[in-house]
Formats: C-alpha cells, sequence, structure tokens
C-alpha cells in the first residue's frame, strides 16, 4: 500500500465554487442559508449535488430515508467501501458550510483522483445524510440514527413538523426516497469533515482538529417548590424561596463542572420562574441541568453530585426538590485507526493540527456505533455557527479536504 506523497492536494479554487453554487440555493435573508430538510430547495441541492457526483464518474444510490450515497468504483471486487460526507440541509438561519463542506469536499477529493487518474483498492462513497440539523425534524442526525439502529425507520417517518406534515409524506413528496434498504450497508471504513463549531482552532491559530471524542450529554430537570408570598411583607426568617435555592444549586452545577477541566461543562440553559411576577417571591423553578464531556463516568460523577448537592442544599432551606433525567447520550470515541490515518496526514501535508472532542453531535457519532468512524475538523471565525453570518476562509477549507483526501487515499489503499 503506497501513502500518498505530501504534494498531493486537493484544488481549492473548484471547492469553493462548488460552495458558492450550492450556497445559492435556498438562500437565507442575511447571506446565509434556509436549506431545510425535505423542502423543494432540499430537493433542488440533491439534485445538484447528484449532477455533479455523476459527472464525475460516481453512481447515485438512495436509501428509503433519502440518505444519498455516490460511489467510485474501487478495483477489489470484494473490498468494502470507504465512505465519507455529512449533510446538505441547514438550519432555517443557517451558514454555508456546516455539513456542506464534508458533502462537497467528499466530492472534492474525488474529482481530485480523477485528475491524477488514481485508483484504490476500496471503493470510495460520497454520502449526503438526510436531515442532520433537526430543527424542522427532530430529532437532530435522524437519518444517519435510522442507518446505524438507533431509531427505527416507522418512528422516524411519522415525525412531524411545526405544519403537522409527517416526514416520510415530505420525504415522497420532493421525489427522494430512495429503494435501498436503510443501514444495509456494509463500511470499511467512515470520515466526516466539518467545521469546529467553536472557537478553539481559531484562537489557537492551527488549521486542522484531529477530533478523537464525541462529547457525551446529560439533561437532568430539576424541580423546587417553596412558597409563593409577598416580596414586602414576608419577613426573611419567614421564606421559602425556591428561586434562590436554584441559585445555590447552579452554583455548584458550576462547581462540580469545574471541577473535571478541561473537558467538562454545565450549566442551565432552560429556566422556568413560578409564578413569574415582581413582587413574588418565586415558590417553584423548574430548570434542565445540562452536563457533558467525553467520559461516561465523569458524567455519571456530576450527576450523581448534583442530586446528593442540591437534596443538601433544599433540605437546609426547607425546600423539596426532584430530580429527573430526561435525556442524553453517551461520549463517542473515535476509532484509534482512522484518527492516527488523519493525524498522519496533516503531519505529511505539513499543516498545524490538534486534537479535539467535538462539543456537537454529528452524523459521525451515530456511524461510529457501526464502522470504523473519525472526523476532521477546520476553523471557523469566531467559532459562530448555526447563524447566516458563519464563515470560513478558502484556505482552511482546502486544508480539512486536503487531510481528508490523504486520510481516505491511506485508508482506500492506492493501487499500482
Ligand atoms: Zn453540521
Amino acid at each position: 500500500m503506497a501513502a500518498p506523497g505530501e504534494n498531493m492536494k486537493i484544488n481549492g479554487d473548484r471547492l469553493w465554487d462548488s460552495l458558492m453554487d450550492m450556497a445559492k440555493i435556498g438562500p437565507g435573508v442575511a447571506g446565509g442559508n434556509n436549506r431545510q430538510t425535505l423542502t423543494d430547495e432540499d430537493g433542488e441541492g440533491r439534485k445538484l449535488f447528484q449532477d455533479w457526483c455523476e459527472a464525475a464518474g460516481m453512481s447515485m444510490g438512495v436509501d428509503t430515508m433519502g440518505n444519498m450515497f455516490a460511489t467510485r468504483a474501487g478495483e477489489d471486487p470484494d473490498a468494502l467501501p470507504v465512505y465519507v460526507g455529512s449533510h446538505l440541509d441547514t438550519q432555517p438561519t443557517g451558514g454555508k458550510y456546516d455539513g456542506v463542506l464534508g458533502v462537497l469536499g467528499g466530492l472534492e477529493l474525488i474529482r481530485t483522483m480523477n485528475d491524477l487518474g488514481l485508483k484504490t483498492k476500496h471503493p470510495i462513497v460520497v454520502t449526503n445524510w438526510t436531515n442532520e440539523e433537526g430543527t424542522r425534524y427532530a430529532p437532530a442526525m435522524l437519518s444517519s440514527g435510522v442507518f446505524a439502529g438507533i431509531h427505527t425507520e416507522d418512528w422516524a417517518k411519522d415525525r412531524e413538523d411545526a405544519e403537522g406534515i409527517k416526514f416520510g409524506d415530505e420525504l415522497k413528496r420532493i421525489g427522494w426516497e430512495g429503494d435501498e434498504p436503510v443501514g444495509a450497508r456494509k463500511m470499511h471504513a467512515m470520515f466526516e469533515l466539518h467545521i469546529e463549531q467553536g472557537p478553539i482552532l481559531e484562537a489557537e491559530g492551527k488549521d486542522i482538529g484531529v477530533v478523537t471524542h464525541g462529547q457525551g450529554l446529560s439533561w437532568t430537570e430539576v424541580i423546587i417548590e417553596g412558597k409563593d408570598s409577598h416580596t414586602g411583607s414576608t419577613p426573611m426568617p419567614m421564606r421559602k424561596n425556591a428561586g434562590l435555592g436554584m441559585a445555590k444549586v447552579l452554583e455548584k452545577v458550576d462547581e462540580i463542572a469545574w471541577s473535571h477541566a478541561p473537558h467538562a461543562v454545565g450549566a442551565a440553559g432552560h429556566i422556568d420562574v413560578y409564578p413569574n411576577s415582581r413582587n413574588v417571591i418565586p415558590g417553584k423553578v423548574v430548570f434542565t441541568v445540562d452536563f457533558r464531556s467525553p467520559d461516561l463516568s465523569v458524567i455519571e460523577d456530576m450527576e450523581a453530585r448534583l442530586r446528593v448537592e442540591g437534596q443538601k442544599i433544599a433540605d437546609d432551606m426547607g425546600l423539596t426538590i426532584s430530580f429527573e433525567k430526561v435525556g442524553g447520550f453517551d461520549p463517542v470515541t473515535f476509532d484509534e485507526t482512522c484518527v492516527s490515518a488523519v493525524r498522519n496526514a496533516a503531519v505529511r501535508l505539513g499543516y498545524s493540527h490538534r486534537d479535539l472532542i467535538s462539543g456537537a453531535g454529528h452524523d459521525a457519532c451515530w456511524i461510529n456505533q457501526v464502522a470504523p468512524t473519525a472526523m476532521i475538523m477546520c476553523p471557523c471565525v469566531d467559532g459562530l455557527s448555526h447563524n447566516e453570518a458563519e464563515e470560513i476562509s478558502k484556505e482552511w477549507a482546502t486544508a480539512g479536504t486536503d487531510v481528508l483526501l490523504h486520510a481516505v487515499l491511506e485508508t482506500a489503499e492506492i493501487v499500482e
């Protein structure tokens, strides 16, 4: 097996032109994109991607969840394909690069291989996963989740948008319900290139994030109850202030997350205060504590300490407190061989790099459960994403796709 030479690079101008052409479909109101899943614009974007793939000599397969698989044949008929890809759908006020870079980066590496007349032992498949964003149809990463056996197809197709339109009906309407059974494909490996959606790479001046883990998440809903009473006429010793109880618990949440620095994080982003009136001491608060870490034992420790510390605070203040786990998923450890292929590629190409933990969920996190998987990240300006102002440079996109090319070629094995 030959490793690609360090001077082998993709065509950054061609990649950038394709990113800009795709961004013309479903333009946003502020320079970004609104190409939500299963809309007419999503259908149009899919058609353009299909046309490009076919022009590059690939054949398109589509499964019954609308996942698209463009195949470049390999030399060994028994070798399983190496997959690359991400998603073409966007948030309602999304950027031009979130997801799209991973799909069109995959296409660009095939175009580069065609230019160079490169052959590989394993086929290479460029993938567009349906409904990664999860805004129109919750949850996020829906179709890669069905592919990996996390959700059933029937359940996924029954999801409804805000207008009550079912996922399955919309998929048929836009004409992208394929005939392949979901999840039947077997993979040699899968690589996803994505923008970081965080500030670390740009702040440290690094070209490439070698993603080793995906953060796990835990949501605990906490309800604290005291007694509503007048803010003016209730003496301090006679108050049962649920709002103050929450403030003390949130101080602990912060302390608990800091105790597992640097990778653990914790906060409450959702808070309801009752009755939420200027002159009433809150008698009840409901809030959700969000803890994240790449290490499952750390998440479990943070959950347990929240319950112990929270109970102590409530007991001291004469309040009642209850805890319910309302959501979460386990941390992801990406495949060591695939991660090494990414790191080796960055080294070979002379790009600055660092290991990174993905703070957001990605299709690769589900696919990692059924195939060896890794992710490559490139910087984005101010870490901004899920925003029309999301921005990256052509150089960053090119570096990320160069690394994708090299990692894929090492894994798919160049022949001759
Ligand atoms: Zn994305």
